[in-house]
């Protein structure tokens, strides 16, 4: 079930703040506000959908073209050496804000990737 007061819902709203990087119809990405990285990104879609579990295959195709785009502007945004991309589903899979959202990292060379 979706519910539409979670957090990201909110921020597509424009009711909460959040630091806008890339936006187009059916998607939207915006800077983690705790991040992990230099360069940590959450790209989401525009529509209700709760994770992975509950997407249409169309959520899931625009959510990964904007993934990609995210990935290749952050390797030079950030002078990256290589990208981690993450993404959890439901509480026992380390989902934490229940509206599909995958995190784009940007990684240089010795990074500790499991901090
Ligand atoms: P997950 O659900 O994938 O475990 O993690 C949710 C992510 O959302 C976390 O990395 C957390 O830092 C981020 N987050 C939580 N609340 C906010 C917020 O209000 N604004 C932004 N930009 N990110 C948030």
């Amino acid at each position: 079930m979706y519910d539409p007061d979670n957090i990201f819902g909110k921020i597509l709203r424009g009711e909460i703040p959040s630091t806008r990087v890339y936006e187009d119809d059916d998607t939207l990405a915006f800077m983690d506000i705790m991040p992990r990285a230099e360069g940590h990104v959450l790209v989401i879609p525009k529509t209700p959908c709760r994770n992975m579990l509950d997407a249409s295959p169309e959520q899931v195709a625009a959510v990964m073209k904007t993934v990609q785009i995210l990935s290749r502007a952050m390797m030079v945004a950030f002078e990256a050496d290589g990208i981690t991309l993450q993404q959890f589903n439901e509480a026992a899979g380390g989902q934490e804000v229940f509206h599909l959202h995958f995190h784009v990292l940007a990684r240089h060379e010795g990074d500790r990737l499991w901090a």
